[in-house]
This record gives structure tokens, sequence and C-alpha cells, in this order.
């Protein structure tokens, strides 16, 4: 077995744990392998080890590499987006995990509907208030979905988050809550499900599981650190 494949057989392992530890299926967690700063031979690895799903943040980084591996894989644009570059991602991309400013969403909106499609996204959400995090802050969500729920060729699916860093990842704990809680509240506000909870990454993925991920961003646990 290739180190990937053994990582990825110990993450699986460890989300499945964690879910039922949490009184949760592991089929209720989406495992993203983020595979930023590695090149197509070495995500092949992980397609060969039955990963299909993938993260990018850089869009330049990411658009040679879907285009040199299988068409059946799952690509999700985890980092920051540019509204420069919407036109090059709208299309490329299974599910937009940074959108943060509604300027943004709404560029989305409209270059989706040029092209005829639509585009999923995820709001991002600054919870722990830290001034280096990109995001909406809590008390601008509902005025945002409000404005953004209605368009056309967006499917806001839920929400996503990014501890702090920390050494200890019970600290991250809080945060995942505040967002779980958030969620809660903005869709018992605005009727829409917002379904999806994008927290956690390799220090702190069992702990944004204990708090109701759906979907785990696991780079350097899977292909090394960077
Ligand atoms: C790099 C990155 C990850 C994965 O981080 P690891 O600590 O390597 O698991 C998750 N989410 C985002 C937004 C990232 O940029």
């Amino acid at each position: 077995m290739s180190q990937i494949a053994e990582n990825l057989e110990f993450i699986r392992q460890r989300i499945t744990a964690a879910a039922e530890r949490n009184g949760r299926s592991a089929k209720e967690v989406k495992l993203v392998a983020v595979s930023k700063t590695y090149p197509p031979e070495v995500i092949r690895e992980a397609v060969e080890a039955g990963q299909q799903c993938f993260g990018e943040n850089r869009v330049q980084d990411a658009l040679p590499k879907i285009d040199a591996l299988p068409p059946d894989l799952e690509w999700h644009l985890i980092g920051h987006l540019q509204t420069n570059k919407v036109r090059k991602v709208i299309g490329r991309f299974a599910l937009f995990h940074g959108v943060d400013n509604t300027a943004l969403a709404l560029q989305m909106n409209r270059i989706a509907g040029e092209f005829g499609v639509t585009a999923s996204i995820l709001l991002e959400v600054n919870v722990s208030g830290e001034e280096s995090k990109f995001g909406f802050t809590p008390t601008s969500l509902p005025a945002a979905l409000e404005e953004l729920i209605p368009l056309p060729h967006l499917r806001i699916e839920g929400l996503m988050t990014m501890a702090p860093f920390s050494e200890n990842p019970e600290s991250a704990k809080p945060v995942f809550e505040g967002l779980r809680k958030l969620r809660d509240a903005l869709s018992a506000a605005s009727g829409h499900p917002l379904k999806e909870l994008s927290m956690g990454m390799s220090g702190d993925f069992e702990q944004g599981i204990a708090e109701g991920a759906t979907i785990v961003r696991i780079g350097s646990a899977i292909f090394g650190s960077r």
C-alpha cells in the first residue's frame, strides 16, 4: 500500500470513529482531500486508493490539475476567490467553499447565468473574529442571505469556517459550535436548509465532526506536510 493509501485509510477510520462517538454516521461526513501544492501524479495515488473528491485553494494551480486528471473526479475550490477570477472557475468546481462577500456572490450568479449553469456555494464565516481571516461576520449574514437566497444561479448549500491556528484541537470546538448554532438560527429564520457545514482540517476534523461537520477538508494528514 502506498503511504497516501495508508494515510487515507487511517483518516477514513478516524472519521468513522468520530462520527460514531457522536451518534452520527460516517456517511454524513464528506472527505475533501486537499491536494493543494501537490502535482497530478500524487493526486492520482489518492484516486487509486478510492478518493474521488479533492480540494484546491488557488485557481491558477487547480485548473491545470483538473485538466490533467480523469474527468469523473469532484473538485472543490476551498480558498478565497477573487471577483476577477469568477469567469475562470464557474462550471469547473462542484462546490465553492470560500464565498466571503456579497459582491463576489453576485458576480458568481451573473456569470453562472451567462454560462447557463448553477453554482453551488458555501458562505465563509469568520466565527472567531480574527482579523487575518476572510469571511462574513456573523452579524452580517442574515442580510447577506436575504439578498443571496433568491438569486437564480446560486445554490447556497451551507456555511464554512476555519478555526484559528492552535496546538490544541479542542480550542476549535467553540468556533465550530458557533458555526452550527449560527446555521441553525439562520435556517430557522430564513426557511432555507443550509445543510452543509464545512469545518475541520487535519488538526481539528474530529472536533468538527463532533460539532456537526458534514464536510471536512484534510490535506497534510493525507499527502504529507507542505
Ligand atoms: C490548506 C487548507 C486546508 C487543509 O489543511 P491541512 O491542515 O493540510 O489539512 C483546509 N481548508 C483550507 C481552506 C485550506 O486552505
